[in-house]
């Protein structure tokens, strides 16, 4: 659909053939207009009609055309650029930089309305005897499968971002605290489930979840915070466990005053 302006996506090429011909008829136009008026007698039949046709036919497509071209491929480079930029290398979730600013972005938006949503932390348990194990390859390989294991069990509006070695954190938006417990135990789970192998052996992976809930206005760092605490108090108490923390959902004077 014509939306009124140019869409240099990887799409846009239709987009650039049609710019290209309206142009085109631009320029035949403003020609003829050209040729066709003059102050002393106003509009009139013009004195080469197909020079105002030929010249703008012949040299306008080809320029219309390059320059339409060369700025769809400048927009498809940065737009992979930006894809590249905030996207982790070995996981291919969102990097810590990008995870983060699209949590704030987001929080900011609210602007002080009520919006329910929820942080959890995610740290792979006793992931250094995996590395000691069976080297850092096969620990890649394992960070590679929990990153898979986390984006299955977690919705398609839900943000999921490796923020550091073997941690990770997804953003729930729109989600209530019953949600949030319900998305971390099957996050917990799946990560359970993961078929990895390294010496032919199933070796059991397992995760520790943190989730900090909000209802009222609250920052990405306050929301980190409370969600990597409770990460600790499950790691302490054995792991393989999800604890949450739901003081930002039920009480407004520990959220920031709106
Ligand atoms: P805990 O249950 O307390 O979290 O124990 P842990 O062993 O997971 O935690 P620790 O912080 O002691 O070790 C984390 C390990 O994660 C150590 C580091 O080498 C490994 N690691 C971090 N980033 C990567 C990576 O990109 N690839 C691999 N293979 N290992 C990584
Ligand atoms: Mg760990
Ligand atoms: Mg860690």
């Amino acid at each position: 659909m014509f939306k009124g302006r140019l869409d240099f996506s990887r799409r846009g090429r239709a987009r650039v053939l049609l710019s290209t011909a309206i142009g085109t008829l631009i320029c035949i136009a403003v020609s003829f207009a050209f040729d066709s008026y003059s102050f002393e007698e106003g509009w009139r039949w013009g004195d080469n009609p197909l020079n105002n046709l030929l010249i703008p036919l012949l040299l306008a497509p080809p320029l219309f055309f390059l320059l339409l071209s060369k700025l769809r491929e400048m927009a498809i480079a940065h737009q992979e650029l930006l894809e590249v930029s905030a996207t982790d290398s070995l996981t291919s979730c969102f990097n810590r930089r990008a995870f983060t600013a699209l949590v704030e972005g987001y929080l900011e938006k609210l602007e002080g309305r009520e919006r329910e949503g929820a942080l959890l932390v995610i740290d792979v348990d006793h992931f250094k005897s995996v590395n000691d194990t069976f080297g850092h390859d096969r620990g890649d390989e394992a960070l590679k499968l929990i990153a898979q294991g986390i984006s299955s069990a977690v919705r398609q509006t839900d943000i999921v971002g490796r923020i550091g070695g073997e941690e990770f954190s997804v953003f729930l938006p729109s989600t209530p605290p019953g949600l949030m417990k319900l998305v971390a135990e099957r996050i917990r789970l799946a990560v359970m489930e993961l078929k990895f192998a390294p010496d032919g052996k199933q070796y059991g992976l397992s995760v520790s979840v943190g989730g900090a809930a909000f209802r009222f206005r609250t920052t990405f760092a306050d929301l980190y915070g409370k969600a990597d605490k409770r990460l600790y108090k499950a790691k302490r108490n054995g792991r393989n466990q999800v604890e949450f923390d739901l003081s930002l959902h039920e009480r407004p004077s520990a959220a920031i005053a709106s």
